[in-house]
């Protein structure tokens, strides 16, 4: 079998999957499969033969060179994530390191992880237009590994997947706003605003320049300034003023 012109795949050997909730999928998924679709599947994924992956709001499809002239369509479709989950990633949300913009780009923990995951029993739904139905068939295996590994790349891409697009998660942080500030602002600025993405990172109030230079270092100035203690004494004191003088003016 030839190498394909398609998606190659990071993973040479082994699982797919770098984190912890796409390894689980992608292992799921397998679970219950026929051993030949598996390792065909994984064969098909790491030889290129999965040509394109798109996706639009739940859906994701891929052409998977198969026995015919032209590739087989797989598509995946997702369940909207449940109310329960929501509410479970709306509280996960708020306590993410990297904020909710962050989690929003991608950066997010595992626990948001499992949360967005859609179930493989339940969540997830597939087709291919190969005549191996219903399947899965080694196009939709080898669909379903370079779609983990897109996943891996893009986990942001799982807000939409579950039906989250800019409108629900405003609902979704929206909900008991009123007592989380950290998840109370407009998503739909956030995603799409004319100001570019990035983590919102707490502004530190400014240290004192006093605080930066501490005793020692001052007393080291001075005695470097004379070996006269009277005139060392004035040196501190000339630079406490000048420090202080220094922090008023940048304060305006
Ligand atoms: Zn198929």
């Amino acid at each position: 079998m030839s190498a394909g012109s398609g998606i190659p795949t990071r993973s040479r050997a082994g699982p797919f999957g770098r984190h912890m909730w796409s390894r689980r999928w992608a292992k799921d998924f397998e679970s219950g499969v026929d051993r030949n679709e598996v390792s065909g599947g994984r064969q098909d994924a790491r030889r290129g033969r999965v040509v394109s992956l798109d996706h639009s709001g739940r859906t994701v499809r891929c052409d998977v060179e198969g026995s015919r002239p032209l590739p087989f369509t797989v598509e995946f479709e997702f369940a909207p994530i449940d109310s329960t989950d929501s509410d479970a990633l709306r509280r996960a949300l708020g306590d993410e390191e990297q904020g909710v913009v962050g989690a929003l780009t991608g950066e997010f923990s595992d626990t948001v992880g499992f949360l967005l995951l859609p179930a493989v029993h339940g969540d997830t739904a597939y087709t291919c237009r190969c005549p191996v139905q219903p399947g899965p068939c080694r196009h939709v295996m080898a669909a379903a590994y370079v779609m983990v590994e897109w996943w891996d790349v893009h986990p942001e891409a799982l807000f939409a997947l579950r039906g989250l697009g800019a409108e629900e998660l405003g609902v979704v942080l929206g909900d008991g706003a009123g007592d989380d500030e950290t998840v109370s602002y407009d998503v739909r600025e956030a995603l799409w605003g004319s100001d570019p993405l990035l983590p919102v990172i707490p502004r530190p109030e400014p240290a004192g320049l006093e605080d930066l230079l501490d005793a020692p270092v001052a007393r080291r100035l001075a005695a470097a300034a004379s070996a006269d203690p009277l005139e060392q004494l004035r040196v501190v004191a000339d630079l406490e003023d000048f420090l202080e003088a220094f922090s008023r003016y940048g304060d305006q």
